[in-house]
């Protein structure tokens, strides 16, 4: 796989930057929301190129979130 995506939906919310490298792959974030421990779905983790913002992407959302709130 190549280290660098190419997604048309693919923008960085901070510089705007169109790249960006594979942090992680079907990466599960554990959490706890009041007395509830919560797991999301697998994520793909994005890191930009430019500014290093880290970015969720869930790909059967295929948008990006910061945090999932579920
Ligand atoms: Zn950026």
């Amino acid at each position: 796989m190549d280290d660098f995506m190419e997604q048309k939906a693919l923008e960085c919310p901070v510089c705007k930057s169109n790249k960006a490298e594979i942090a992680g792959d079907n990466v599960k974030l554990s959490g706890r929301f009041e007395d509830k421990e919560f797991l999301t779905t697998e994520l793909t983790v994005l890191r930009c190129s430019m500014c290093g913002y880290y970015m969720m992407f869930d790909k059967s959302a295929s948008s990006f979130t910061t945090k999932d709130e579920s």
